[in-house]
C-alpha cells in the first residue's frame, strides 16, 4: 500500500529520543555507561569500536544522533561546555588564519578569541555582522578561514543574515560557523540557510534545567575539518561526563515543548514591557521595532527565542534596584532553563563591555506568563 507519511517531526523525533531502545533489556530509557575502558578481543582487536571512554562514550551516540537529526546535519559532538565546543573549533584553525566575529556576542567568547589573536595564534577581526556589508569588508578572499556569528546575540538579540553571511564566507573560500544557543535547533537550522557548523551551549536550551554544563557541535558535514575536530575533543579531552550526558539527552526530550513556551511568553512579556512607563526600550526580535524582525522572521520558524532585554529608565541604578525588588524571576546569570532568570548584564561582563548599565537580560522560563509580567511590573514600579 502507497502511504503519504512524512518523516517524522522534530517534536516526535525528540519525545522518543528518536525511538532508541536498549537492545539487551528492552528499555524505552538507555543506561548510564560509566566505564572509563573496554576489553580487547583476543585477537588483539576492537572489534566493539571501543576502547576508551576519552574518546567516546555509547552515552554520547543518543544525544548526538538526535541533535545531528534536529538540526539536519551530517555529525554532532558533545563537548564538556559550550566553551569547550567552540574553542575546539578556533584551535583547529591553522597558526595565523584570519577570522571574523561578531562586536556583540557571547562575552566569554569574545575574550578568548581577542586573547587568542593576541598571544599570536590566528589574526581576528571583530565586526558587526548584523550588516552584511560591514562582514563583506572584513572578509578577505583567500586569508579569512572562519566567519563565527552569533544569532541572537547576547544580550542585545542582534540577528545576522545566516544566508547571507554563509553567501560572503563561502564566496571567500571560509566556512561559516554559528553559535546558535538562543535560537535552539527548534526554531533555527542554520545549515538549511548554507553554514558549514553550527554550536550551541547546550547548557542553556538544549538540556533546559540549569543542571548540566555542556556544548555541541554539530556539521553539515563529515569531512577532513570535523575528523580534526573528532581528535580535537578526543586529545584535547574536553569531554563530557555519563551521568551528564543522559542528563542532556532528557533535557532535549522535552526541548520543543519548552522552546514553544518560552517563545509564546517572551513575546507575551516584550509586548508588556514595551508599554510599560517605566522601560526606555525592549530588544526583543519577535518585536516589529527590533532592527533584526526581518530578518528574524526569515530565519526563525515558531517563534523568536525566550530571550530579551529591557533598558530601564533612571540608568544603571534603576536597573539594579529592579533586580533587587523581583520575586519569581532568579537574579542569575545563565539562560535557557525552565525557571526565569534576570540578570544586570554589565555587571557579570565587567569593563569595557558594549552593553548598556541600565540593560536586565531577561531569559523567560516556562513559568505563567502573567505571573512573571506581574513580577516585572511590581520590581519596575517600585
Ligand atoms: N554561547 C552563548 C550564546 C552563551 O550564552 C554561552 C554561555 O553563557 C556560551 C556560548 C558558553 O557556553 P558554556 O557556558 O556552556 O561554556
Amino acid at each position: 500500500m502507497k502511504t503519504n507519511r512524512q518523516p517524522p517531526q522534530p517534536a516526535t523525533l525528540a519525545a522518543q529520543g528518536l525511538g532508541w531502545t536498549d537492545a539487551a533489556t528492552g528499555a524505552v530509557v538507555l543506561p548510564i555507561q560509566p566505564a572509563t575502558t573496554y576489553i580487547r578481543d583476543p585477537d588483539n582487536q576492537y572489534r566493539r569500536g571501543r576502547n576508551y571512554a576519552r574518546a567516546d562514550n555509547p552515552g554520547y551516540d543518543q544525544p548526538q544522533a538526535l541533535l545531528t537529526a534536529l538540526e539536519g546535519g551530517a555529525a554532532s559532538l558533545v563537548f564538556s561546555s559550550g566553551m569547550a565546543a567552540a574553542t575546539t573549533l578556533f584551535r583547529a584553525l591553522p597558526v595565523g588564519a584570519h577570522m571574523v566575529a561578531p562586536l556583540v556576542m557571547y562575552h566569554s567568547l569574545r575574550r578568548w578569541i581577542a586573547a587568542y589573536a593576541a598571544d599570536g595564534h590566528i589574526a581576528a577581526d571583530f565586526v558587526d555582522t548584523t550588516s552584511l556589508d560591514a562582514l563583506r569588508a572584513a572578509v578577505a578572499p583567500g586569508r579569512t578561514r572562519l566567519v563565527w556569528i552569533e544569532t541572537p546575540a547576547n544580550p542585545l538579540w542582534s540577528v545576522t543574515d545566516i544566508a547571507g553571511a554563509a553567501e560572503i564566507a563561502h564566496r571567500a573560500s571560509a566556512l561559516l560557523a554559528v553559535d546558535s544557543t538562543v535560537a535552539s535547533p527548534i526554531l533555527t537550522r542554520p545549515i538549511e540557510f548554507g553554514a558549514d557548523i553550527v554550536m550551541h551551549s547546550a547548557t542553556k536550551y538544549l538540556n533546559g534545567h540549569s543542571d548540566v554544563i555542556a556544548g555541541t557541535l554539530t556539521s553539515a558535514r563529515d569531512d577532513e575539518l570535523w575528523q580534526k575536530l573528532v581528535a580535537g575533543r578526543s586529545s584535547g579531552g574536553a569531554i563530557l561526563g555519563s551521568l551528564e550526558a543522559y542528563l542532556l539527552l532528557r533535557g532535549m526530550r522535552t526541548l520543543p515543548l519548552r522552546v514553544e513556551r518560552a517563545c509564546r511568553s517572551a513575546q507575551l512579556v516584550a509586548e508588556a514591557m514595551a508599554k510599560h512607563p517605566n522601560v526606555a526600550e525592549v530588544l526583543y526580535p519577535g518585536l516589529p521595532s527590533h532592527p533584526g524582525h526581518a530578518v528574524a522572521a526569515r530565519q526563525m520558524t515558531g517563534g523568536f527565542g525566550g530571550m530579551l532585554s529591557i533598558r530601564v529608565k533612571g540608568g544603571e541604578a534603576a536597573a539594579i534596584a529592579t533586580a533587587a525588588r523581583v520575586e519569581i524571576w532568579k537574579r542569575a546569570t545563565s539562560l535557557g532553563g525552565v525557571e526565569s532568570l534576570m540578570e544586570h548584564r554589565a555587571s557579570i561582563e565587567g569593563p569595557g563591555t558594549p552593553v548598556p548599565s541600565d540593560l536586565l537580560r531577561l531569559s523567560v522560563g516556562i513559568e505563567d506568563p502573567q505571573d512573571l509580567i506581574d513580577d516585572l511590573d511590581a520590581a519596575l514600579t517600585g
